[in-house]
């Protein structure tokens, strides 16, 4: 049984165990502090184990085909769907994430797993040409091994399956170390696992905080570490994996993302972007857009219509079909959103919007200890260096900043951060679209949409402070595969 005495487990080597640990934790509804359920604390001699376990599995299931292992990841393919509203309100009533966005997570894991799945007939290699016509040329992949999977708690179904989907059809095991605030997501993908008949070991979960994770990055026989989740985490792992020999990391982190609008925009398209791109999943996306670069012939304007939208936007139950953002995830986030928005005050720049504090009657009845927070919107100099306008708050936390030049000049503002995550152009010129395109300093670019959306067959990956690989979507396969360059002589010549 996966509970045990009202406790979950972990599920490591194909069985449901208490581990080593006597601590449990508990996950909370962040739109209204109701418990959903109690979990073991991993320790590390249970990441010990569940290592140890993915290292044994290893040898068999390197053995099957692709096909054979994607046929497990089918089985999971269909549950996903079957169980969408289900999940999807699970994701919701643990992260707080409106009811669409919820369910569009599992979609996304979907999504994911079709992509793995599917891939598993294809080529995976390159035949290249030789010099010499009798020698044949190939580049061929291995599995590398144990893979450590360390995720946040933001997409708590879709990023798990972005890290292992590919990971496993090309033959690695996992050990899956999930977000602390978002336990019941991962227990119910545990579940499908199980479900899905792997055999033991090929997938390990093991439940728990930092330290459980720290474990993972520093077992020697785990080949593979996937991270997405915070700057100061995934830096501090990279450094330690990129020491050892051997060993790789891959780490998706924040961005602090801006929307360039120029004098050439659709300013109904520029509005319901910044809008969505700003105050979806309560800012708390990497993706979401913290700065707007708004040309001034259409400043004013688009500022009228931005801040309505800020004062209107619909905050509260996010089961409730009619709300547009739902609370933060925990208090200690609620503190640091707090705390940016004095800091921006206190670097002097034009408040515009302030709805940190709900009035009382926004607040839904029941959900009086929700984690609520409503969009802060300021006007700063666009060249000034502010913290404000150059740290990730990731949060409904808004600077709007005003260029007069071109393009290049607005693309100066959006690339002076150290993250370079996301970002989006609105204008109707071609022009200055390409220009962005080929100047922006981002993984992720968008023209006339929303920063928002993902789609698993395209990379997911940041540059500069935003990341150091692609533990997500189509590229995983290079952080969680070797190559080999085979060459074969088919004549009877001594080459
Ligand atoms: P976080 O860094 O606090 O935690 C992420 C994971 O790392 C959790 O599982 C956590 O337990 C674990 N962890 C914490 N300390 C660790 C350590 N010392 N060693 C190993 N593991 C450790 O991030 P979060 O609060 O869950 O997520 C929010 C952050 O994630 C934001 O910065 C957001 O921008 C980023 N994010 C990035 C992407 C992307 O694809 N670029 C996607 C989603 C979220």
């Amino acid at each position: 049984m996966s509970r045990d005495d009202g406790v979950y487990q972990h599920y490591i080597d194909g069985e449901w165990t208490d581990g080593t640990g006597e601590e449990t934790f508990v996950s909370e509804n962040p739109a209204n502090g109701e418990e959903l359920g109690e979990f073991r604390r991993g320790t590390e001699a249970d990441v010990e184990r569940a290592v140890a376990a993915a290292d044994e599995a290893f040898e068999e299931w390197k053995e099957l085909s692709h096909i054979d292992r994607a046929e497990y990841l089918w089985d999971i393919y269909h549950e996903l769907k079957e169980r969408h509203e289900e999940l999807g309100e699970i994701v919701t009533m643990e992260c707080g994430k409106e009811i669409s966005e919820g369910k569009a997570d599992v979609t996304e894991a979907w999504h994911m797993v079709e992509w793995a799945a599917g891939d598993a007939r294809h080529p995976k290699g390159d035949v290249v040409p030789s010099e010499i016509p009798s020698k044949d040329a190939y580049m061929r992949r291995k599995p590398r091994g144990v893979v450590g999977c360390i995720t946040p708690w933001n997409f708590p179904v879709a990023i798990p399956f972005w890290h292992m989907a590919v990971a496993l059809v090309e033959g690695n095991t996992v050990v899956f170390k999930p977000a602390e605030q978002t336990p019941w997501c991962a227990q119910i993908l545990a579940e499908m696992f199980e479900d899905s008949g792997v055999p033991d070991g090929v997938f390990n979960l093991v439940q728990g905080f930092g330290d459980a994770g720290n474990a993972i990055v520093e077992d020697d026989r785990v080949d593979t570490v996937l991270f997405t989740g915070s700057a100061e985490v995934g830096h501090k792992i990279a450094g330690k994996v990129g020491g050892e020999p051997g060993k790789l990391a891959a780490c998706e982190m924040g961005g602090k993302n801006g929307i360039v609008i120029t004098e050439n925009a659709d300013l109904d398209v520029a509005v319901h972007s910044a809008t969505m791109s700003s105050f979806k999943t309560t800012g708390q996306r990497c993706v979401s857009s913290e700065r707007l670069i708004v040309h001034e012939d259409v400043y004013d304007e688009f500022k009228e219509r931005f801040v309505e939208n800020a004062r209107s936007v619909a905050v509260g139950d996010p089961l409730d079909e009619d709300t547009f953002m739902g609370p933060l995830i925990e208090p200690e986030h609620k503190e640091k959103v707090s705390k940016y928005n004095q800091l921006a005050k206190d670097e002097g720049v034009n408040v515009l919007v302030d709805r940190e504090e709900l009035d009382a009657d926004e607040i839904p009845e029941g959900h009086e200890d929700g984690h609520w927070v409503g969009p802060f919107v300021y006007e700063a100099d666009a060249k000034a260096d502010l913290r404000c306008t150059h740290e990730e708050v990731f949060g409904p936390h808004v600077a709007l900043l005003k260029y007069s030049g071109d393009i290049e000049e607005a693309v100066e503002i959006h690339n002076d951060t150290d993250y370079g995550l996301a970002g989006a152009i609105i204008s109707e010129d071609y022009r200055q679209i390409n220009y962005y395109r080929d100047n922006a300093e981002v993984g992720l670019a968008y023209g006339n949409l929303p920063c928002i959306g993902a789609e698993v067959q395209l990379p997911f990956g940041g540059v500069k402070k935003s990341g150091n690989g692609y533990p997500s979507a189509r590229e995983v396969i290079e952080a969680v595969t070797e190559r080999t360059a085979w060459t074969l002589n088919n004549s009877k010549d001594i080459q």
